[in-house]
C-alpha cells in the first residue's frame, strides 16, 4: 500500500513538474507576439503622502492578458523574460508607456507635480548601447516625474558600473529608488554611495509590524538611517490602518498599499486624479 502510494505521489509529482515546465515554455514562447498584440500592458498603483494620504504619483506594474492563459502575473514571466533576454523590448515598451502616460497626466489640471515609478530590471542595465538608448528617448524633457526603481541585487553585482549608470539617468532629473529594500543583499554600505533619493521598504517589514515590539523599533531605524543620509522613504504593501498609524508614527513620508489603493486601470486613476486635483 505505501509503495503504490508513494507511486501515486511521484506520477503527481511529474505531471505537476511537466505542466510547469510546459507553462514555462509557452509564457516564453508567447510573451514577444503578446507584446506585439497589444495583450501586455501597465496598471498604476497609487503613492500616497503620510500622515495625509495625498495622491503624489503612481507607480506603474506591468500586467499580461494572456490568450488563454489569462492574467499571468509578472512575479512569473518577468524572471522568464529576465533569463531569456526579451526584458529588453518588454522594458523599452513599459518605459514608453509609462513615459507617455506620465505626461498625459502632467498635463491634465492638478498633475503637474505628479511622478510615475518605472521597475527596471538589472538585466536592462548592463548592456551598454541600451542604457544608451533609453537615455535618448528621457532627453528632451521626457524625464520630468519619472522615477526609476531597481533592486538591491542590481547594485551588487557591480557596484562602480551600477554607480556609473545611475548617475547618467540622475543628470537628466530621473529620482532613483531603491525597491524592496531589506529582501535581498545587505547593502547599507551601497545606499550610502550609490545616488539614490528614495528607499521602497519591503511589503514583510511591513506586515511584521505588531508581531514583536523589536519589529517598530527596527523600522524606525531604517527610516531614521534613510533620513540621515537624505532619502525619502516608501513603505510598500500597507494593508491596515494599524500599520499606517505605526509608519506615520515613525516618520515614513509615503506608503503605498491596498489600504489605499489596488494597482489600477488607467481610467481609474484618471478618475482618482480628477478628484485629488
Ligand atoms: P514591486 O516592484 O515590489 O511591486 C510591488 C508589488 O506589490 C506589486 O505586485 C503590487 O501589486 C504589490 N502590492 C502593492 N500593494 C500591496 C499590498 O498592500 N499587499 C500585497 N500583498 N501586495 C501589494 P505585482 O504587480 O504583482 O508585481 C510584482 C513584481 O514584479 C514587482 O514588485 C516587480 O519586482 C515586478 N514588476 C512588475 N512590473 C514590472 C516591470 O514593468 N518591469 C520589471 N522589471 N519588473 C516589474
Ligand atoms: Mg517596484
Ligand atoms: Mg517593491
Ligand atoms: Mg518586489
Amino acid at each position: 500500500r505505501a509503495k503504490e502510494h508513494g507511486k501515486g505521489r511521484t506520477v503527481l509529482f511529474d505531471a505537476s513538474l511537466r505542466e510547469a515546465i510546459l507553462i514555462r515554455s509557452r509564457l516564453q514562447r508567447d510573451l514577444t507576439p503578446s507584446l506585439e498584440a497589444g495583450d501586455i500592458f501597465l496598471v498604476y498603483q497609487p503613492i500616497v503622502s503620510l500622515p495625509d494620504g495625498r495622491l503624489t504619483g503612481f507607480e506603474a506594474l506591468v500586467r499580461w492578458r494572456h490568450p488563454d492563459l489569462g492574467l499571468v502575473s509578472p512575479a512569473q514571466f518577468i524572471p522568464i523574460a529576465e533569463e531569456t533576454g526579451q526584458i529588453l523590448p518588454l522594458g523599452r515598451h513599459v518605459l514608453e508607456r509609462a513615459v507617455e502616460q506620465l505626461g498625459r497626466w502632467r498635463r491634465m489640471a492638478g498633475g503637474a507635480a505628479l511622478t510615475v515609478n518605472v521597475n527596471l530590471s538589472a538585466r536592462q542595465m548592463w548592456d551598454e548601447r541600451y542604457v544608451d538608448d533609453m537615455l535618448d528617448y528621457l532627453a528632451d524633457g521626457r524625464a520630468d516625474g519619472l522615477k526609476i526603481e531597481v533592486t538591491e541585487s542590481m547594485t551588487v553585482a557591480d557596484h562602480d558600473q551600477a554607480r556609473t549608470i545611475l548617475e547618467r539617468f540622475h543628470a537628466l532629473g530621473v529620482a532613483l529608488c531603491m525597491d524592496d529594500f531589506g529582501t535581498g543583499y545587505s547593502s547599507l554600505s551601497h545606499l550610502g554611495s550609490l545616488p539614490f533619493d528614495v528607499m521602497k521598504i519591503d511589503k514583510s517589514f511591513v506586515s511584521a509590524l505588531g508581531s514583536d515590539p523589536r519589529q517598530e523599533s527596527l523600522l524606525r531605524g531604517i527610516v531614521e538611517l534613510a533620513h540621515r543620509i537624505g532619502l525619502k522613504v516608501v513603505a510598500e504593501g500597507v494593508e491596515t490602518e494599524e500599520e499606517r498609524a505605526v509608519l506615520t508614527g515613525i516618520g515614513c513620508d509615503y506608503a503605498q498599499g491596498y489600504l489605499f489603493a489596488r494597482p489600477l486601470s488607467v481610467a481609474d486613476a484618471e478618475a482618482l486624479l480628477s478628484t485629488a486635483a
